[in-house]
């Protein structure tokens, strides 16, 4: 293969690679904020059941004390049961102390439900709370993840660098200025590798002449739709390809 070819195929791999480790650095913050959603996610949901289990604890706080205004009174009646004069007094009398009593009956049926619900409330928070911890933990996890490989992302980008640094030194200028170009026209891409007659990037079928070029690759040859600098890669030899297939 003509050398050059083979270094613009090299910095080709190069430039994609930093590409990729740019583009996945650059994605860090996005990551981020995903980590920081799922956490608060859970975070206002531990804070709603907490919210739930002190309304359901004010809520009856408030019927206790309905409750004893509601004893008191009975107390008093009881008290002044032992002073009516009248059958109609008592009987009047007897019906407050029912009615009161009732009440009083009414509201303590409401505790024991508010006592239920909390019980529930009670497990809801936990269980949130649980979910919480859980969610902190794998998210911690997935930031050494993504620490690690910040870090072998830079250490990737600063070897490449210093390979393409070597490649270019080594390069005919012509060339690299014919990379830079089509590199900065086609997105970062400028070298394609031509497969069965067509480039396999921009799909366009190659004149026979050029493919055959091509597929010397002792020339630089480019696509004549996509401008991209042309290689062809020959196929494996059959018996290397059957001794690569794993034993049945
Ligand atoms: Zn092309």
């Amino acid at each position: 293969m003509l050398p050059d070819l083979e270094r613009l195929i090299a910095l080709q791999r190069i430039d994609s690679t930093a590409a990729d480790a740019r583009r996945r650095l650059a994605e860090e913050p996005e990551r981020e904020r995903v980590f920081e959603a799922r956490i608060e996610t859970l975070r206002l949901k531990v804070t709603a059941a907490k919210e739930q289990l002190a309304d359901n604890q004010r809520v009856r706080r408030g019927v206790e004390k309905d409750v004893a205004v509601h004893q008191g009174r009975l107390s008093k009646f009881r008290e002044q049961l032992m002073s009516v004069k009248t059958n109609v007094e008592y009987q009047a009398m007897q019906k407050e102390i029912e009615f009161a009593q009732r009440e009083v009956k009414a509201l303590e049926d409401q505790i024991l439900e508010r006592m239920l619900e909390a019980d529930d409330l009670t497990a809801a928070a936990k269980r949130a709370e649980l979910e919480l911890a859980s969610e902190q933990k794998a998210v911690e996890a997935e930031r050494r993840l993504q620490s690690t490989e910040h870090d072998e992302l830079k250490q990737s980008l600063e070897r490449v660098s210093q390979e393409r640094a070597d490649l270019v030194t080594a390069l005919d200028p012509k060339m690299l200025v014919l990379f830079d170009l089509v590199s900065k026209r086609r997105n970062g891409v400028a070298v394609a590798e031509a497969r069965d007659g067509i480039c396999t990037i921009c799909h366009v079928r190659l004149r026979p002449q050029v493919f055959n070029t091509v597929r010397r690759n002792e020339e630089i040859v480019q696509c004549d739709s996509c401008n991209r600098i042309l290689y062809f890669t020959p196929a494996a030899p059959a018996s290397a390809e059957a001794a690569a297939q794993p034993a049945p």
